[in-house]
């Protein structure tokens, strides 16, 4: 490495996010410059297909020119301003508008932040606020499910079932928070146990929860209709409509986490909507701005904002806000970015490609080195297994994921390796004949690190 290069800055004085500090010590960062389409180039002119959208969320790839004349011609108009003490701007009232209008059913009113983990920070702060002024300060845990991911603040690292998001940073916070099981079938289901049968024992295992903590003692249920940091796990059949009867009886609130599922990942527009979910507040972000400004959301009903009102009358003020929420420029990006997925029919895209998609991964099952291959929409996840006959995992010394994320790069293909379950977000624009090249890098790339792990 050259002394004063870029890659000698970054080793010097760059702390990367989500990373493995020693191995970005040894190894240093792939520096990505420029992007077209679907695909980006590292600082080194190496091109990848990029499979994971970034981080699930560049849904127009990386080179949409309408974005960025929206956020040159919206900095021109008014680069800034709040939504502070009674003031605001046209772009957030639109986009205010805009997205109560294509909201699952009921969920009329809408609070904007910057980033994923800040909706669902909000959501939290608004649960606890509206069992306050609602008369039931007894009313606070929060149901989080393992290795589900809400975000990286102390309540929504809290709330997410990450253990290594949790470990030395003395998370979680306070013991409001409660986790059920993941539920992914293919690992946790037991022999001869039906995808129904197992989503009646998940459901099972909620109400023993609930019964045990007393439900007057729990405010709310945290879910993302598809898990992407747990491993892009779709949920097993049947399984939202066995667990909200139980929220329901119990007066708590769900809250579907679409961040990553939000704006046609699934084939529908919400997630929520593939699999019959009926929140009280839906939190959403990437997918919002096609990630080219932050921006994110956080939608309540009627009944929940009434709590807002009444506690503003109460303590003289809603006293929560951030600087940048609902920030002009990406405001503008996201009333754009919303205008392209109508005009060009971006869910209608994903439903045609999808096939080519699932089918095309779907092949890797008869592949040695994978167990279950699952998805929906323009979402998918591999999951790696030493032994397919007995479903046992590698150890975790062997690093397989990361070994088959490693050979994927190397065959211009970037995935993502959540221990050894590779998960595949590709924007949302991909078109087969990319899925085919997608499809062929995987197997590139899985079949050199077989040859390493056999
Ligand atoms: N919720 C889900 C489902 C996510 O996948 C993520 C991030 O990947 C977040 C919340 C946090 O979003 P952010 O990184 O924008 O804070």
């Amino acid at each position: 490495m050259r002394p004063n290069s870029l890659h000698a800055a970054d080793l010097a004085h760059m702390v990367h996010q989500q990373t493995d500090l020693d191995a970005h010590g040894r190894e240093g960062a792939v520096l990505i410059s420029r992007g077209e389409g679907v695909r980006v180039w590292d600082t080194e002119g190496r091109e990848y297909i990029e499979a994971m959208a970034g981080l699930w969320c560049a849904s127009l790839g990386f080179s949409e020119r309408r974005l960025a004349k929206a956020a040159h011609d919206q900095m021109l108009a008014l680069p800034y301003y709040h939504t502070f003490f009674q003031k605001g701007h046209e772009p957030s009232v639109r986009l205010a508008e805009k997205l109560a209008a294509i909201a699952p059913e009921g969920l009329e009113h809408v609070l904007f932040q910057c980033s994923g983990s800040e909706a669902n920070d909000a959501a939290i702060k608004l649960i606890w606020y509206y069992n306050n002024v609602t008369g039931r300060p007894q009313k606070k845990k929060l149901i989080g499910r393992i290795r589900g991911y809400h975000g990286n603040t102390v309540a929504t690292a809290s709330l997410s079932g990450q253990p290594h998001m949790q470990a030395d940073f003395d998370l979680p916070l306070t013991d409001r928070f409660l986790h059920v099981s993941n539920p992914n079938y293919y690992r946790f289901g037991e022999t001869g146990e039906s995808e129904e049968q197992f989503s009646a024992r998940m459901a099972a295992e909620l109400e023993a929860l609930i019964a045990r903590e007393g439900g007057e003692t729990i405010a709310a249920f945290f879910a993302e209709p598809v898990q992407g940091g747990g491993g892009a796990i779709t949920p097993p059949r049947g399984y939202f409509d066995r667990i909200q009867p139980i929220l329901k009886k119990h007066d708590i609130l769900l809250v579907a986490d679409e961040v990553i599922c939000g704006f046609g990942r699934t084939g529908h527009l919400w997630g929520s909507e593939t699999y019959g979910m009926r929140p009280d507040m839906l939190t959403c972000a990437k997918q919002l701005t096609a990630s080219y400004q932050p921006l994110s959301a956080l939608l309540i009903s009627d009944r929940i904002h009434a709590a807002l009102l009444e506690g503003s009358r109460r303590n003289g003020s809603f006293g929560h806000g951030f600087t940048y929420g609902g920030h002009p420029v990406a405001c503008a990006v996201a009333l754009e970015t919303l205008a392209i997925y109508e005009e060009r029919d971006i869910l209608g895209h994903v439903r045609r490609v999808s096939p080519a998609f699932l089918e095309g991964l779907g092949q890797f099952r008869e592949h040695p080195l994978v167990g279950d291959v699952r998805g929906v929409g323009l979402i998918a996840g591999v999951e790696l297994v030493a032994d397919k006959a007995t479903k046992a995992p590698f150890p975790a010394a062997a690093k397989a994921g990361l070994k088959v994320q490693e050979a994927c790069e190397k065959a211009g293909l970037i995935v993502r390796a959540i221990g050894d379950r590779i998960a595949f977000t590709p924007p949302l624009i991909i078109t087969e004949a990319e899925i085919g090249e997608m499809c062929a890098r995987f197997r590139a790339g899985l079949d050199a690190a077989w040859a390493g792990l056999r």
